[in-house]
This record gives C-alpha cells, structure tokens and sequence, in this order.
C-alpha cells in the first residue's frame, strides 16, 4: 500500500518518518513478507493522532515489532506497517523495577538487569525480538514468561484511543496469548524482579543458550515455533513422531534439528510455508485427532 504525498506531509507534522516500498522479507526472521510502505512513529504523544488520522483516511494498518514472530503474504500488501523507532530504546532500573522501552531488544534488555543484579528471565534470553512483541505474545521458554515479571505497560489503547498506563493484574497473560487488543501499542513496560547475583544469573543463561543451541536450528530463518503445544502435548514430538522433519513444500521446510520450527531454506514463498503448514496440521490432525493451533501469526494479504 502507498501513502500519498499529502497524508505524508501530515504524518510528517507528527514526527512520522515514512519508509516507502520496504520488503517486508527484509525485516522478518523467517525471511518472507511482500512489499509496503512503512510508517516509523517517532513520537509516542502523537500515535492517537496518527492512528485518528490513519482511521480517518482508511488506511489499514499493522505493527511489526522485531519480525520474529509473523508469516506475511506474498507481493503488495493491502495495508501499511508501523514500526517503533529501535535506535537508543530507553532500559533504566530502579531498586527491583525495571523501565523498559517496547522498542528495545528482549535479549539486551535480560542482559541489563542480569547486569544490574536482576534475575528471574534468564530463560527468555535466546528469544529473539523485541520487548513490545514479547509482551504481546507472553514470550516464553524454559519455565519462564514475560507475564509473571509485568507490572504496568504504557500503551496506546485502541478502544479509547489514547494514550494509558494498564496495570499488569488488569493483563491477562496466557500461553502465547495476551488480552491486548489487535491494535493496541505497547510503548513501554515497567517489570519487578528479583534480586539475583549477576554471576548466578549468567550461568543460568548458559544453561539456556546451551539447550537452545542444541535443539534448534539457529543459523536457519524461522520464525520459532509454527505451532502451540497441545495441552498436555508437544506438537514437535507428534511431528517428528509422524517423521516429517525434512518435509518440504518447495523452499519451506520442516527443519530437521527441530520438528516445530519450519525454516526457510531459500526462497520459499509465503503460499508454501502455508501449505507445508496446512500439510502438516493435517497429517496431526489425522493421525492423532489433534488440531493444532498457529504459534506463528500470519498477516493475509
Ligand atoms: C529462533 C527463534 C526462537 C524463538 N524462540 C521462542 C521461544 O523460546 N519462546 C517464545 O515465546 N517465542 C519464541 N520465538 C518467537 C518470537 O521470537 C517471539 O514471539 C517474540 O516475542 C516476538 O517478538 P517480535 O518483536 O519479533 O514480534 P513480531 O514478530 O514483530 O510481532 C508479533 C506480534 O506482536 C505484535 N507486536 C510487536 N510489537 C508490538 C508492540 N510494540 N505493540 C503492539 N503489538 C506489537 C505484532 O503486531 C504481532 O502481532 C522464537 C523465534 C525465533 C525466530
């Protein structure tokens, strides 16, 4: 989608910097996404206007956050992309809180309180991305998620189209699922840690970078997990069980280090990450009566 001279010169008055033409495979993990204009909010205090006025020309829009997360169609995109600006995101402590910026980068951010004496997400640190998509999905790994740390997130509120200050017990922090809504932006969140000796927590960190290296394929482009597990399941055991590591749908595969992570090995399409995806919850589905649900958020074209 192209946003004409006229609304840029709008947006530009409220410190909107506009990207055009940018491939969105450039700017996801899995490598795929087609093409749009991108809209860079420099100025939190103005996102209600620029969401006022993006509504009052009906301009559809998204957020990408660090891209690690997301499947996107292939070619123009019927809608334009917003993006906080990532240079210099605000990361202070004080006693056990810590002021986080949405924008900031989830692995920096375990690294500076880790730093600063503050344990508790060591088993978020190999979870690319950044702090905004983290809390949006209750990033997780290793017995830990982001939710259980949350005590306030600054956000834009679509419902009222403000600017608010959301108290983290009034966020409903599920398995890979918040109670934010599709359009809220997370600005800023304010987490309470505990206290932990940064040498203990390194080593704990260790121990997760390890598994991590030994499990996934992390010099491939993927997007983490395409499916959530099962209750009581693990939609990976099932898939590899069902033996489709390896399985392939032209240049998007089932990886064969780890079988809930498809990666892309080339080129692949977005059409055939879908199919090798629809292949598989079906081949699941049949053989273990299970249908699994999308980890992975996938933006149609
Ligand atoms: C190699 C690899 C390993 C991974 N391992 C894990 C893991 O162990 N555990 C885990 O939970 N995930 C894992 N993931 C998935 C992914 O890293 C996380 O879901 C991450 O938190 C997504 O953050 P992001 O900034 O990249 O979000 P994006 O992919 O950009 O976006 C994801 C969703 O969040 C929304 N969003 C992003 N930022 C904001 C914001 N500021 N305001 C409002 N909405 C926003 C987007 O609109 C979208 O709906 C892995 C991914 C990869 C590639």
């Amino acid at each position: 989608m192209r946003i004409s001279d006229t609304l840029a010169a709008r947006l530009k008055e409220f410190g909107v910097e506009l990207r055009p033409s940018v491939p969105l495979s450039e700017k996801t993990s899995l490598g795929i996404g087609g093409t749009t204009d991108q809209l860079l909010l420099r100025k939190s205090e103005t996102i209600p206007d620029v969401m006022h006025l993006l509504a009052n020309e009906n301009i559809p829009h998204r957020f990408l956050g660090g891209g690690t997360n997301v499947l996107i169609a292939d070619d123009e995109l019927p809608y334009v992309v917003l993006h906080l600006p990532t240079s210099q995101p605000g990361m202070r402590v004080e006693g056990n809180a810590a002021y986080v910026d949405a924008a900031a980068d989830l692995g920096g951010m375990v690294t500076f309180c880790a730093k600063r004496d503050l344990g508790g997400m060591e088993g978020l640190i190999g979870v690319p991305g950044s702090v905004g998509g983290a809390l949006r999905m209750n990033a997780g790994a290793y017995g830990t998620q982001i939710g259980s740390y949350v005590r306030e997130v600054e956000l834009y509120r679509a419902s009222t189209g403000k600017l608010e200050i959301l108290r983290g017990d009034d966020i409903r922090f599920d398995y890979r699922h918040t109670s934010f809504a599709v359009e809220d932006v997370m600005l800023r969140v304010k987490l309470e840690l505990p206290s932990k000796p940064f040498k203990e927590i390194l080593a704990l960190i260790k121990v997760c970078n390890e598994k991590r290296r030994a499990s996934q394929p992390l010099n491939q482009k993927s997007a983490g997990c395409i499916f959530k597990n099962p209750p009581g399941g693990s939609a990976g055991r099932m898939i590899d069980e069902l033996g489709l590591k390896g399985h392939r749908v032209g240049d998007a595969m089932v990886s064969d280090r780890h079988a809930n992570f498809f990666v892309n090995v080339a080129n692949a399409s977005c059409a055939d990450m879908l199919r090798l995806i629809d292949e598989v919850r079906e081949r699941v589905r049949v053989s273990y009566g299970v249908e699994l649900d999308n980890e992975v958020i996938f933006w149609k074209n």
